[in-house]
C-alpha cells in the first residue's frame, strides 16, 4: 500500500517550498496540484473561454488535457503536451486558477488524475482538498496556515526579488479575496480536515516547519508498522 500525506492550506502558507523539501528527503513524490488548476487556468485564458456559461466550460474543458510529469525530480506540468510549468505562475493565471477551482466540472477532470496518482506512489501532495476529498485515507495530514499580513509580506518580499514594485495593500486584498473564494465555494471547499494536523507557519522557518512534517511522518510510519 502507498503511504500518502495531505498537505491542504491558503496561498502563501508556504505549502509547495516546505512539501518539496520534505517529499525530497522522505523519497515520496511530490504533487503540486495547484499547478494542475493554474495549467487548466492557462488554457482557459488562452481559450478566452467565458467560464460563467456551462456549456462554454464543457467545450473548453473537452480541449484541455492536463499531464504532470517529472525532470530531476522536479514536477513539470503539461497543457495538451506543452510544458506550461513556467508560464503557469503569473497572478492573472492563479486568479483564474481560483475562479476555475469552484467549478465542479473543473475539479472533477482533476480529481481521477490526482488518485491515480497516489495509487502508484508514495506521495506528498498538496492543495486545498486533499485531506478531505481526494485522499480522505492519507496516513498523515497536515492542515499549514499563517496569517493573511505573514503571507502578504512574503509574496510582497518575493516580488520585489523578481525586480517588481508591488504594493503590501493589493497583496493582501488579492489573499484575502482568493481566501474567501477558496473556502466559500460549494465544492470542495479550502478547510481543515478533522483529523489533519494544524501547523501555523507564521512565526517559523521553512526548516522548522519541515521538520516537524518529517518528524510527524516518521512516527505515523512508526504506529503504523507496529
Ligand atoms: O496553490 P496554488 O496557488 O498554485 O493554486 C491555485 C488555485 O487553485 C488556488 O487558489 C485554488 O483555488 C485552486 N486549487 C484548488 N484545489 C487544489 C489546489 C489548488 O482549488 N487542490
Amino acid at each position: 500500500m502507498s503511504f500518502k500525506i495531505a498537505i491542504d492550506g491558503p496561498a502563501g502558507a508556504g505549502k509547495s517550498t516546505i512539501a518539496k523539501r520534505a517529499a525530497a528527503e522522505l523519497g515520496f513524490l511530490y504533487v503540486d496540484t495547484g499547478a494542475m488548476y493554474r495549467a487548466i487556468a492557462l488554457g482557459l485564458l488562452r481559450m478566452k473561454a467565458d467560464i460563467s456559461s456551462e456549456t462554454a466550460l464543457t467545450d473548453a474543458l473537452s480541449r484541455i488535457e492536463v499531464g504532470l510529469g517529472y525532470e530531476n525530480g522536479t514536477q513539470k506540468v503539461f497543457l495538451n503536451g506543452e510544458d506550461v510549468s513556467s508560464l503557469i505562475r503569473t497572478e492573472e493565471v492563479g486568479n483564474m486558477a481560483s475562479s476555475a477551482a469552484a467549478k465542479p466540472q473543473v475539479r472533477a477532470k482533476l480529481t481521477q488524475l490526482q488518485r491515480e496518482i497516489a495509487g502508484k506512489n508514495d506521495v506528498l501532495m498538496d492543495g486545498r482538498d486533499i485531506g478531505t476529498v481526494i485522499l480522505p485515507d492519507a496516513q498523515l495530514k497536515i492542515y499549514l496556515t499563517a496569517s493573511v499580513e505573514t503571507r502578504a509580506r512574503r509574496r510582497y518580499k518575493e516580488l520585489c526579488g523578481k525586480g517588481e514594485a508591488p504594493s503590501l495593500d493589493e497583496i493582501a486584498a488579492d489573499i484575502r479575496e482568493r481566501d474567501y473564494r477558496d473556502m466559500h465555494r460549494e465544492t470542495a471547499p479550502l478547510r481543515q480536515a478533522e483529523d489533519a494536523v494544524r501547523i501555523d507557519s507564521s512565526e517559523l522557518t521553512i526548516e522548522e516547519v519541515t521538520a516537524k512534517i518529517i518528524s510527524l511522518m516518521k512516527a505515523k510510519r512508526q504506529e503504523c508498522s507496529a
